[in-house]
């Protein structure tokens, strides 16, 4: 496999006919009879630039031309530079050649604290373009050499080496695309590398995912050195897959477990399967529709065991103690729990204690995130209690879709067994892993490697505290017109991301409007940017006018902006470590546009014409007047404190979660129009997006407050077609009338 990676030289007289210009191009030539390949650059102007092309070369020469140091302010500005130059590279990349190249009496005026961090000074006349180039050409090639991990590096090795392959998959290494057009096609998108290296488990070299041998083995525990867990455990579809394997490996049917009322589906499918008893804990929520934190008097033994108490199927468990704690680490807007304090109520009471970190993988990166995540390095062990913590390297690294992972810490008292783990591991795996899956677990670990993935998580905080300074300012020049707000502590840095316990939740706090919360037990992860759309405030009340959020994210996907999540006057962005400067420039730019095209109510068909043209009915309204009626219908339901109490009320478990289930796979079951559902017993998750939160659970009883929301969902997308809010659950009966699976009432 060839990378390109140039030496990249950086000269002011690279082109020049002098007597430098002569003995650098040489240099050149050399380098590149080598069978390297050069980029040379005159500009010495600004170095720090090229610094930042440290991902795509092999090596730096930066030729300093004697003259410049021999008069001392100048010289003084060449040192300075060349200092930046390297510091600035060091930031990212500990490793990556640097040489300086000059006259002997050059290096002499070098401090030791640049020298420290180079790789040599090449002396222009001692030796001939040809050793040097030698000798540059062997620096590159090892740093290059160092950089694969180990799986991606048996990977590339392997699809170079051209065998052929008998063994399945069937496209043998991409050949039978081959021998069709359209396979063709696919080869031609696709391209040969990603052809070859998709094979399967039988290829020995590769080592094996399912038993984590050979280089997959190597891997992962590259990655739990860098994550500094025990044990890690490269997963490839998804953390939906994690929980269930860390779920297997802990649950049996009838053992009581306590859950994140507020988790993702993952994690109650994993109750359903296990055959759990789950007990909840209820995050709070503010009328925004924004997740708050669990009370932390909730994670107290003395207040889940009086909810195991009032639970009606307790009485049938296994043990009294539960067995496993799941908790989102993260929420989806964002909020952080300190990791500490939970481990020490609960250290010895649960025995598992699960921290889903779906996205939260990069907080291990930098110091910001201090106590507000699960593993890292320097953290305590438990005495008793074992720590998962499972991540979508997916979502915020660079992993490719489905890539997830799963980390351990081990008590101090030990007890972690791999060898059952694998067989909780072996239940949810494909026996054909996807390659390229498993290589992007590594490159993405490998990735984080201080001090490159500091750099990385540093540019993401940055860029987000940077997006929401240039919000406000915005605002400010907007002089009283309304604007977008960002949802965050009201005190922002001047500059940089600010000290961490800037972005601390304190009690009673209007601005996330979740009460009495612990001090210092909850953090707002700045990367997640909630923005707050006009009409609602945080205590629920609507305003005369609005914007709901679902018009603006429509308008948004219009011109080519997709964003994670819309809520009812909320939508979020994520600045992922593959965020740039321009792309979030475009946001703030396009929430002007949008602003200017709302403030003179410009007709739909121009500014939104592609969801006009799929319903026409909204062709002749204006932006302003779309707004406004979406706007004045939740305001006729109350739909902030609507939805707030649907998901904060007091839920009945009819049947144990894997009961209800039974009833469907025994078809024990009949479909509920939505007028008819209070009081039955749903046999399927029932979850409205947004916000994607299930809301009932099977075994759970429909109340009325639930009810009354889903007449509200099925009146508004009646009269908004193509702003649906989707209900999953929800399905068209016979007659055209929506209804839900329900556990049939002789039986429930
Ligand atoms: C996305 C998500 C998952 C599932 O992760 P996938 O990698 O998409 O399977 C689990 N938990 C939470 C909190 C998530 O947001």
């Amino acid at each position: 496999m060839r990378f390109h990676f140039p030496v990249v030289i950086i000269d002011e007289d690279f082109r020049s006919e002098n007597a430098s210009g002569l003995g650098i191009r040489a240099l050149a030539q050399a380098i590149e009879a080598e069978g390297m390949e050069v980029l040379g650059v005159m500009s010495y102007g600004d170095l720090t630039s090229f610094a930042q092309q440290q991902s795509r070369a092999s090596a730096f020469i930066v030729s300093i031309d004697d003259e410049q140091l021999q008069e001392p302010a100048e010289a003084a500005a060449v040192i300075e530079q060349i200092r930046a130059f390297v510091a600035e590279i060091r930031f990212r990349n500990a490793d990556i050649p640097i040489f300086l190249y000059g006259e002997t009496r050059t290096s002499r005026h070098i401090p030791n604290d640049v020298l420290r961090e180079l790789h040599g000074f090449i002396h222009m006349f001692e030796d001939t373009p040809e050793f040097i180039a030698r000798y540059v050409v062997r620096e590159a090639r090892n740093y290059l050499e160092s950089l694969p991990p180990p799986f991606f590096r048996a990977l590339t090795h392997y699809a170079a080496d051209g065998s052929y392959s008998w063994h399945c998959p069937g496209h043998s290494g991409g050949v039978a695309f081959l021998k069709s057009p359209v396979g063709q096609m696919f080869h031609q998108f696709f391209g040969e590398n990603l052809l070859r290296a998709d094979v399967c488990n039988a290829v020995e070299e590769l080592g094996q995912l399912l038993d984590h041998s050979g280089p997959v083995a190597a891997s992962e525990r590259n990655a739990a050195r860098i994550f500094h867990c025990d044990h890690l455990f490269f997963v490839t579809n998804g953390t939906s897959t994690s929980n269930k394997m860390v779920w297997h490996y802990t649950v049996a049917p009838n053992d009581i477990v306590v859950v994140d009322r507020n988790c993702h589906k993952s994690v109650l499918h994993a109750i359903i399967m296990t055959g759990a008893i789950p007990v909840f804990l209820t995050p709070t929520r503010n009328h925004y529709g924004i997740i708050g934190p669990i009370p932390e008097e909730e994670f107290s033994p003395e207040a889940i065991e009086a909810k195991i108490a009032a639970n009606p199927f307790a009485a049938q468990a296994n043990d009294r103690r539960p067995r496993i704690l799941t908790l989102t680490q993260s929420t989806y807007d964002g909020i952080l729990y300190n990791v500490e304090r939970i481990k020490e109520r609960l250290d010895g009471y649960i025995p598992t204690l699960h921290f889903d970190e779906a996205w939260l993988p990069h907080a291990a990166f930098h110091d910001f995130y201090g106590d507000f995540h699960a593993i890292g390095e320097g953290r305590p062990r438990c005495r008793e209690s074992l720590i998962f913590s499972t991540q979508s390297t997916h979502k915020l690294l660079a992993g490719l879709s489905q890539a997830s992972q799963i980390l351990v810490q081990e008590p101090e008292q030990g007890g972690f067994d791999r060898s059952v783990f694998n067989e909780a591991y072996l239940m949810h795996t494909s026996t054909s892993p996807q390659y390229a899956i498993i290589a992007s677990c590594d490159v993405a670990a490998a990735m984080m490697e201080p001090p490159g993935g500091t750099a990385l998580v540093e540019e993401s905080l940055l860029e987000a505290a940077e997006f929401r300074r240039a919000m406000r300012e915005v605002g400010r020049d907007l002089e009283g017109s309304w604007w977008f707000q960002v949802w965050g502590p009201e005190r922002l840095a001047e500059e940089g991301i600010g000290d961490p316990s800037d972005w601390l939740l304190h009690p009673n706090e209007r601005w996330h409007g979740f009460g009495p919360v612990s001090e210092g037990f909850n953090m707002l992860d700045p990367i997640k940017a909630t923005i707050i759309t006009p009409g609602l405030d945080v205590e629920g009340d609507f305003d005369e006018w609005g914007i709901p959020a679902g018009v603006v994210t429509r308008y948004l996907a219009e011109h080519g902006i997709v964003v994670e999540k819309t809520g009812l006057y909320s939508f979020f962005i994520m600045f992922t470590i593959g965020i740039t400067k321009g792309r979030w420039n475009t946001m703030v730019t396009e929430l002007q546009q949008f602003k200017d095209d709302f403030d003179r109510n410009q007709p739909l068909w121009r500014v939104m014409p592609e969801f006009v043209g799929k319903h026409p009915q909204y062709e002749k309204w204006g932006l302003r007047d779309l707004c406004q009626r979406i706007h004045a219908f939740y305001r006729e339901h109350d739909v902030a404190r609507l939805t707030t109490q649907m998901y904060l009320s007091e839920l009945a478990p009819a049947m144990r979660p894997a009961d209800a289930f039974a009833k469907v796979a025994r078809r024990e079951i009949e479909r509920v129009p939505i007028d008819a559902l209070e009081g039955r017993v749903t046999a399927v998750l029932v979850t409205p997006y947004p916000p994607g939160i299930p809301l009932l659970i099977p075994g759970e009883r429909f109340n009325a407050t639930i009810v009354h929301y889903l007449q509200f969902a099925r009146e508004f997308n009646r009269t908004f077609p193509g702003f649906e809010t989707d209900v999953h659950g929800l399905i068209k009966g016979e007659d055209g009338e929506y209804c839900i699976d329900c556990v049939r009432s002789t039986a429930g």
